[in-house]
């Protein structure tokens, strides 16, 4: 007899049957694991009567990925124990369920520093960040949140426990990449692997201080210009100029956070950059100097540059990046009984094809006459959100079409169309620009040896 507890009271059960995305879910029953044994014991029961099992974070993904097709819905809420810290080491062992802001507020208490940061951090958990491979503004120096994956404890369909590590060899000709290293494939992999149940990540030690910065341009191309010269020319001219987030504000996005802002947001500013900057106190003059006439040589509206030295400061410039989503998702939420709803998308390109790809992004657009989206996002790594609110089913329609021919150029330029967000429901129909039927088929034939009867996350991916 299982000893876990079922909850099947539909009352309870459809409350958990949607994420961020408002794809409609549905499911039989919603089960609590407090261990990773309740979870082999959840699996092997699900698996032996066929059940699907979708695990769920806390269903701030914008893809449908933790939203149910039938079955149970597995919830990781209760696994929130914290491990083990080493920070001589400096790494980090922790359960899935807690909130991914709170381990990093705890590691920061400890002078340590987790450096992924998606703008959700305060809506997802551990364990869903590392099942979406998710990433956020300070990508930018410090890249995405597979990299930072030291080890997995992962629950296998068959109720087998994996534990995967990353291998510290240096050298290694056994066998297909990916598969000498298996955190890689379980990282991203969007429930669809296996049951995600203690997380290792590396630690990093916290930055002495930081600097958050606005700057406001008068056209978009000058804008991707500065984006584009902080590469080719201030990380090349200062070694200490490392930015970590270097962010965009499109007209639209600086019209939504200007009545919340404090500080001026200049009228002519038809775009706008948000950037962090860490530096040593002792190095604070040479950096700002390194800064100051790139601005001004890169066409920024010097008088208005915010430049954010306090907390406090620094606190409202996150909140106003992070009002941008925020807002797009609430007005989203408003259209979706009418079959509309946000469309948002997430790809990226090199960075030296930004301009090309903005162009042609925005030619797309203008052909959608009824909604200009609203552009905005991680710039700095090629990856700008665009963000369409469809009124209704048939804007829906016309919108996605533009986004089928943005996602055909995206690949065609060497980027991809899922950045950030993972592919989950709502993307699926644009795998096929991206992969050749054959990588497609090869990454079914490894799900299907690891999930023989389908059970793990159905509809995610394929
Ligand atoms: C306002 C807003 C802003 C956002 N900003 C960002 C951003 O900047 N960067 C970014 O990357 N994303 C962003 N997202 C998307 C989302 O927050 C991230 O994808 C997040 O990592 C999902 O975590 P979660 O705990 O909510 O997972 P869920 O949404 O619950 O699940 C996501 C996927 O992970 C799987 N999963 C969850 N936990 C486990 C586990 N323990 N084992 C196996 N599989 C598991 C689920 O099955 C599902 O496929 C944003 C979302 C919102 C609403």
């Amino acid at each position: 007899m299982p000893t876990f507890q079922l909850i099947t009271d539909q009352d309870i059960v459809k409350g958990f049957c949607t994420d961020s995305s408002n794809y409609p879910g549905y499911a039989d029953a919603l089960v609590r694991p407090g261990c990773v044994s309740d979870v082999v014991e959840i699996v092997k029961e699900a698996n032996s009567k066929k059940i699907p099992i979708t695990t769920i974070g806390n269903r701030s993904s914008l893809t449908g990925s933790a939203a149910a097709l039938g079955g149970w819905i597995l919830d990781t809420s209760q696994m929130t124990k914290i491990l083990e810290v080493d920070s001589k080491e400096k790494f980090v062992i922790a359960e899935p369920g807690m909130m991914l802001s709170d381990l990093k507020k705890t590691m920061l208490e400890q002078g340590l520093f987790y450096a992924p940061d998606p703008t959700s951090e305060k809506e997802c958990f551990f364990g869903g960040s590392i099942a979406t491979n998710a990433s956020g503004s300070r990508t930018f120096k410090y890249g995405s949140t597979r990299k930072y994956v030291r080890a997995l404890e992962v629950v296998l369909a068959s109720g087998e426990v994996l534990n995967l590590r990353r291998p510290e060899i240096e050298k290694n000709t056994f066998g297909y990449l990916p598969f000498q290293n298996m955190v890689e494939i379980f990282v991203g992999s969007e429930g669809t692997l296996g049951v995600i149940t203690k997380i290792e990540v590396q630690l990093l030690t916290k930055p002495e201080n930081f600097f958050g910065g606005m700057a406001f341009f008068k056209t978009l191309t000058e804008t991707l210009d500065f984006v584009v010269n902080i590469r080719k020319e201030l990380l090349q001219q200062f070694p200490m100029i490392t930015p970590r987030a270097v962010e965009l504000f499109d007209h639209h996005g600086l019209s939504i956070i200007r009545p919340d802002s404090t500080f001026k947001i200049p009228k002519e500013a038809q775009a706008a950059i948000f950037f962090e900057q860490e530096y040593k106190t002792e190095e604070f003059e040479t950096v700002l100097n390194g800064w100051l006439p790139f601005l001004e040589k890169n066409k920024a509206i010097v008088d208005d540059t915010i430049i954010a030295e306090q907390p406090k400061q620094q606190e409202e410039l996150r909140m106003l990046r992070h009002k941008v989503p925020s807002f797009l998702f609430e007005e989203g939420g408003k259209y979706v009984k009418e079959g509309g709803g946000k469309v948002s998308t997430d790809w990226s390109v090199p960075i030296n094809k930004i301009h090309e790809m903005v162009d042609y992004a925005d030619k797309l657009a203008k052909e959608v006459k009824i909604v200009e989206p609203v552009v905005y996002a991680h710039i700095g790594n090629g990856h700008p959100h665009y963000n369409f609110i469809a009124k209704n089913a048939a804007e829906k329609k016309q919108i996605l079409e533009v986004v089928h021919k943005t996602c055909q150029r995206v690949v065609s330029l060497g980027g991809t169309i899922a950045a950030e967000h993972g592919i989950g429901k709502i993307k699926k129909d644009f795998v096929k620009y991206q992969y050749p039927s054959q990588i497609i088929n090869s990454m079914k034939a490894l799900k299907q040896s690891l999930d023989p009867n389908a059970i793990m996350a159905p509809g995610n991916m394929f």
